[in-house]
């Protein structure tokens, strides 16, 4: 690239950071520019680097002078500033992108509505226990294009949301993954169900003949997604339901990997997740693991030291034989109905939060089944209490995590599971899923 080349860089998080250590490191003129404040560390990082920034404002004059400008995730594609830098021609790209370009490392990107961390901390473990000099980023982790910086590694698994992939225009990611597609952050989207779509498949767009793209074959939206559309890349589906020449099934309970001319088998109990959906993530992960030549017996014991992944999940601690559990990521209702359906027990579930519109009734057989009592968790109950107080028998309002624990240790009882997944965001109680899940966690340890 030229050497003057000017690179604007809106927004001074993770990604924005790195991109412009990334950017000054190959010779850019850069320049940082937030709307909001710029944290103290992320400040000293770019001062470090003598890298210039602003932060509670954007200055317009400056900013179209760019000639490329890297615009964080957390910035919405139709935010006016991005709208008009696009008018007067000026590519608006994302840290992925950018990055891209000036790394020659394996790249396995992995996208989905639900998954994306389990599915990217699984495949890199697999990768690291095999050997390989393999870096994990994206959404998790350190930024991309600042370990592209510092460490270029020789493979990458890359966690991308359906915002990161808006602004690829080139990325090709060598294994492209994808977990599920179901109606998430359609605010972002019209409520275009359709865009988002065309947003996840974003990430095959750049793939060749010689290029893998692994995926949920039982997920009716991608199935029906590919029979519309043809790919370049190489397709190896995962099914719990459907065997495949190529791609990831169970059978007798065998998990049978196949690719090109290599297969794998291993008993299905040494994937230590619970659920079927940490099923699927672990079938993808391992069919990333076979693609790039790691050892079977390296893959089997893998599978089984993989922990995964804190407030997924997690096993809290047991109590007077009642398992608590956390699963505060799960926000919306797809990742809940797959907590419900692993549940082996009589369940209190803790449930509520910020709605997003949130259609329940696909919880009404699970709930039917498993639940014994909900304990709503969240400023505005009502959409809960309209869904559920007719199937179970007890149901009870609380507005602190814990209340809410305290209550579900009154009516659990013995071998029942008490469970957080609360199917909704957390921002009326809590700053975030993490700070929801460790209050959950504190308050059980509290009891
Ligand atoms: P993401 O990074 O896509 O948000 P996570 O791995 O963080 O995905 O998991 C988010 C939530 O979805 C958790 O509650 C988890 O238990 C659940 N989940 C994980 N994998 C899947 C999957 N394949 N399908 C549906 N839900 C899943």
């Amino acid at each position: 690239m030229k050497e003057k080349n000017f690179l604007v860089i809106l927004g001074g998080g993770e990604s924005g950071v790195g991109t412009a250590i990334l950017g000054k490191k190959e010779g850019f003129r850069t320049f940082v520019s937030d709307k909001g404040k710029i944290k103290e560390h992320f400040k000293a990082q770019l001062d470090a680097h003598e890298i210039d920034w602003e932060e509670e404002k954007h200055s317009e004059e400056k900013i179209f002078e760019a000639d490329m400008v890297m615009k964080s995730p957390g910035i919405p594609d139709d935010a006016p500033l991005v709208s008009r830098l696009r008018g007067k021609g000026i590519p608006v790209i994302s840290e992925i992108e950018f990055a891209y370009a000036f790394t020659n490392a394996v790249l396995v990107g992995i996208t989905g509505s639900n998954g994306k961390t389990t599915t990217t901390m699984f495949a890199h473990h697999l990768l690291k226990e095999g050997g390989l000099n393999v870096g994990m980023a994206g959404n998790v982790g350190q930024s991309f294009a600042k370990q592209v910086a510092e460490t270029n590694a020789d493979h990458y698994v890359l966690e991308l949301s359906s915002f990161q992939l808006d602004g690829i225009e080139k990325f090709r990611p060598h294994i492209a993954v994808l977990t599920n597609i179901t109606p998430d952050h359609l605010d972002r989207y019209r409520h275009d169900f359709n865009q988002y779509i065309a947003s996840k498949f974003r990430i095959v767009m750049n793939q060749t003949e010689q290029d893998y793209f692994i995926y949920d074959a039982d997920d009716p939206v991608i199935a029906k997604w590919l029979k519309e559309n043809p790919i370049q890349s190489q397709k190896l589906p995962f099914s719990l339901r459907e065997e495949f020449e190529k791609g990831a099934f169970i059978k007798d309970n065998q998990l049978i990997i196949r690719t090109d001319n290599l297969e794998m088998t291993m008993p299905t109990s040494n994937i230590t997740l619970e659920g079927k959906h940490n099923a699927k993530n672990a079938m993808a992960a391992a069919t990333v693991a076979q693609l790039l030549r790691i050892r079977k017996e390296t893959i089997r014991q893998s599978m089984e030291s993989f922990q995964g992944v804190e407030h997924r999940l997690e096993k809290v601690l047991k109590i007077n034989n009642v398992q608590y559990i956390n699963d505060s990521k799960a926000t919306n209702v797809n990742a809940t109905y797959y907590a419900l359906e692993s549940m082996e027990s009589e369940t209190v579930w803790i449930v509520g939060g910020v709605d997003k519109g949130n259609e329940y009734a696909e919880l009404l057989p699970l709930v039917n089944e498993k639940v014994k009592a909900i304990i709503c968790l969240g400023v505005n109950n009502t959409p809960i209490l309209n869904a559920f107080g007719n199937c179970v028998d007890q149901i009870f309002e609380t507005r602190s995590m814990e209340d809410a624990v305290k209550q579900a240790y009154k009516i659990a009882e013995k071998g029942d599971t008490v469970l957080l997944s609360p199917a909704c965001a957390s921002f009326d109680l809590f700053q975030n899923y993490e700070d929801r899940g460790r209050q959950f966690k504190e308050a059980v340890r509290n009891l």
